[in-house]
């Protein structure tokens, strides 16, 4: 559903991503891995459409995110087809980004409602459900604030999973967490995982998790892929001198 081909990325001088060539299918689960620095949020937040690459294209489900069609030739995306694109793309960031003003029933319906212009009544139910199944059912009408870490962090998950995306980006979503509320995190987005339709992203330091739920792994290094494949080829016998001392720091 995603393709990048040969996407390079530069910040004034810095080249941060140099050939990034990408394929993700539906339903798949890819865990982005890599030392600090090697790129993987610029990655997450080109998925997400908040950047533009520097040459190379980004495909998403056929068509050219950048550019379009347009009376017979192409031409620069405008912002109703990068809208459209957004609405089938789900993110859960590191800080949990909820409205502070809002309850978490309140968060979780606002996009339903003014985004995708769906019935109050029906976004209601959608999100109570939503919350139900992050656990958090019995917390309705309680504030951010009166919530945990992860209590927040699964109100996040709800809040994207209402908007029914295609696919889901994950950034670090467990790292500023206490140590022990990173498990109900990282269960919920396994029960997540397991359901299967969705295509999903996550950047993690969760090896372990890596393992378990991702279909693929890919090691991001210096902006480059330095390795992709299957998560016990590529976290447990790949030769990767750099992977293997980038693993080492998580043992
Ligand atoms: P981390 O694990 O530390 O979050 P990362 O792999 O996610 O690292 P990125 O955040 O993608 O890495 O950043 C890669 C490089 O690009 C860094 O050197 C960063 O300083 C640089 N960079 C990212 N965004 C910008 C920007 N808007 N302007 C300038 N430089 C940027």
């Amino acid at each position: 559903i995603v393709q990048f081909k040969d996407v390079h990325k530069s910040f004034g001088d810095v080249d941060v991503l140099k050939g990034i060539n990408l394929d993700i299918r539906p339903a798949e689960k890819i865990a982005l891995i890599g030392p600090s620095g090697s790129g993987k949020t610029t990655i997450i937040r080109m998925l997400m459409t908040l950047e533009e690459p520097t040459s190379g294209q980004i495909i998403v489900e056929g068509d050219n995110l950048w550019q379009m069609e347009k009376g017979g030739k192409l031409v620069r995306a405008n912002e109703k087809h990068l809208r459209s694109v957004r609405g089938e793309i789900g993110m859960v960031f590191q800080h949990f980004n909820l409205f502070p003003h809002m309850t978490i029933l309140e968060n979780c319906m606002t996009a339903p409602i003014h985004v995708q212009k769906e019935n109050k009544a029906s976004a209601r139910k959608r999100s109570i459900e939503m919350l139900e199944k992050v656990g958090l059912g019995d917390k309705l009408d309680n504030y951010p604030s009166q919530l945990s870490g992860g209590q927040k962090q699964r109100v996040a998950m709800a809040r994207a999973l209402v908007m029914r995306p295609k696919i889901m980006l994950f950034d670090e979503v467990t790292s500023a967490l206490d140590p022990e509320l990173v498990g109900e995190v990282l269960e919920v987005i396994r029960d997540i995982a397991y359901e299967g339709e969705m295509a999903m992203v996550l950047v993690t330091h969760e090896m372990d998790f890596a393992l378990d739920v991702a279909d693929r792994v890919i090691f991001l290094d210096e902006g480059v892929i330095a390795e992709d494949g299957k998560p016990e080829d590529v976290l447990q016998h790949s030769n990767n001198e750099r992977l293997q001392s980038f693993l080492h720091r998580f043992r």
